[in-house]
């Protein structure tokens, strides 16, 4: 197998001093991190400083991109940058070691579970679908005033 964009060996880390790698890693390599939440706009960039530490590589890390997501309430595709770190003690496997797993859990615990496309989105509606962003469909007017009838109570504190 050819090593992976992110693996190094134990050997070729200077001994006493940490050695700082760059990489433009394919968006490719983690793309499964974002299964079912959106796709990578462009390479992932990751910075990482190595130190070597008997059969371990200490490793900090730091990831920054750009994703696109789907907004949460209206579904519509969101381009955003993201920033992620981390610190990892990667262990070595016949002298080498990979940093790409703990990568993808870095990039995995950085996806917002909440994003809007905008502050006020208003999002879809939750009978017919349609983007209230775009227009008012008049289910949420016909339920609302249906229901305030029975349901409206005086709790207003304000
Ligand atoms: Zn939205
Ligand atoms: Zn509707």
């Amino acid at each position: 197998m050819p090593p992976g964009p992110l693996e190094f060996g134990v050997r070729d880390l200077p001994a006493d001093e940490p050695m700082l790698v760059r990489r433009s890693v394919p968006a490719a390599v983690f793309s499964g991190c974002l299964e079912g939440e959106g796709a990578f706009a462009a390479p992932v960039d990751v910075e990482l400083e190595l130190r070597a530490c008997g059969e371990e590589i200490l490793c900090r890390g730091r990831v920054s991109g750009e994703w696109t997501l789907e907004c949460t309430r209206c579904l519509a595709p969101l381009r955003c940058a993201f920033q992620a770190r981390f610190d990892a003690a990667l262990q070595a496997i016949d002298g080498r070691a990979d940093a790409s797993e703990d990568v993808r859990q870095a990039l995995i615990l950085a996806i917002p579970s909440l994003r809007y496309c905008r502050q006020d989105c208003k999002g879809l509606c939750p009978q017919c679908r349609t983007n209230l962003n775009e227009k008012d469909c008049g289910c949420a007017s016909a339920v609302l005033s249906g229901r305030f009838k029975t349901t409206k109570r005086g709790n207003h504190h304000a």
